[in-house]
């Protein structure tokens, strides 16, 4: 069947700024590259774009802004607002209300980049093509009473063009004359956005696609530490959908997390506060459910002959888990109330998972 590009509902704007963007990364960074080289400078104002508008996107626009999982000062949103607009990704109040969306409508048609429209919408397709009337921001109450997130709203391009393009453009020149003015503008602008929003793009695309699901599998999430590493720690995506209001995306002390590390620093020199954490007796039940869950397809394939092992084994998973949601639901009461004898259920907890350890090791091993 011949592949039918609706050109009636291209978003011909997005479309075309985003085609100079690409070309101009992957033609004109390359030949500047090849004809003029880079020195310290140039190379540096690549890196610090890089870090400040990619972190901008993660850490303001993504768990400030749309997620509210931690309190900041308006240092770190000015700073959030004005190189979040460098990544040419939209105002934080649009870029917010389409990521609520997705978390609230997930694989589902609401949901703005979703993946079950395939790889490529969920990845781009859905800036390029406007296949259905724009819905009401109508989730964004809360970010319409911040004055700089107004500001940054009705200022968004002009501060993208000003900040992101002409700034690294206007320092090349002052460095190095012109051709330092076309390195600036060519490395630190263009080049920068183009990667910038690509390991963007990928977090909507290649994390609902590839990875593992450790803490559940009711959506398309998934966890891939490659994403990990090319988005400051964003690519703990199924962590993040069952939590996501974790200020932490790596939750593991062990998972590549620079955005969980910088609000941690921010935190310990007063700009930012009430970072919000989920309980680890809540992410662990969540694991072993999930775990379980897992366990009991496996055990449906297995041969009959095992049956009696099988059952056990799954009786015993099963056992494990309700007594640990148990004592998990008996422990956050006792908290709640502030009862003294929350120390007394903690050690309870630990006994009962001891005793079912030890049972769980005296099960006869599968028949070979
Ligand atoms: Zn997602
Ligand atoms: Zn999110």
């Amino acid at each position: 069947m011949p592949l039918r590009i609706p050109f009636s509902r291209v978003d011909w704007l997005n479309t075309i700024v985003l085609f100079i963007i690409a070309l101009l990364a992957l033609i004109g960074a390359p030949l500047y590259l090849w004809n003029c080289g880079i020195d310290w400078f140039i190379g540096g104002m690549f890196a610090f774009y890089v870090f400040a508008t990619g972190l901008s996107i993660t850490l303001g626009y993504h768990r400030l802004f749309a997620h509210l999982s931690f309190r900041a000062k308006w240092p770190v949103k000015l700073f959030t607002l004005v190189f979040g607009a460098c990544a040419f990704e939209n105002s934080a109040l649009n870029w917010v209300s389409d990521h609520r969306r997705h978390h609230k409508h997930t694989d589902q048609e609401d949901d703005p980049y979703d993946i079950t429209r395939g790889f490529f919408w969920a990845h781009i397709g859905w800036i390029l093509f406007k296949l259905n009337p724009l819905p009401p921001m109508d989730n964004v109450a809360d970010l319409r009473k911040d004055r700089l997130v107004m500001w940054q709203y009705r200022w968004d391009k002009v501060i993208a063009v000003m900040v992101g393009l002409v700034l690294p453009a206007a320092l090349g020149y002052w460095w190095n004359g012109w051709e330092g003015a076309l390195g600036g503008f060519l490395l630190a602008g263009v080049l920068r956005v183009f990667l910038v929003q690509q390991c963007t793009f990928f977090i909507n695309s290649l994390c609902h696609t590839i990875g593992r699901q450790p803490y559940s599998s009711k959506c398309s999430a998934r966890d891939s530490v490659l994403m990990a590493f090319l988005t400051f720690g964003e690519g703990y995506h199924n962590f993040h959908h069952e939590f996501q209001h974790d200020y932490r995306n790596g939750v593991k002390p062990w998972n590549f997390d620079p955005t969980k590390w910088a609000i941690w620093l921010l935190s310990k020199i007063g700009l930012v506060s009430h970072c919000r954490r989920v309980s680890p007796y809540q992410i662990l039940l969540a694991e072993i459910g999930e775990a379980r869950r897992k366990a009991d397809e496996q055990l449906a394939y297995l041969d009959a002959s095992s049956v009696t092992v099988c059952e056990r084994a799954r009786g015993a998973v099963h056992e494990l888990q309700d007594r640990l949601a148990t004592a998990y639901h008996e422990l956050e009461r006792a908290i709640a109330d502030r009862a003294e004898t929350s120390r007394h259920l903690v050690d309870r907890w630990r006994r009962e998972v001891r005793e079912l350890l030890e049972s769980l090791s005296k099960l006869e091993p599968l028949p070979a």
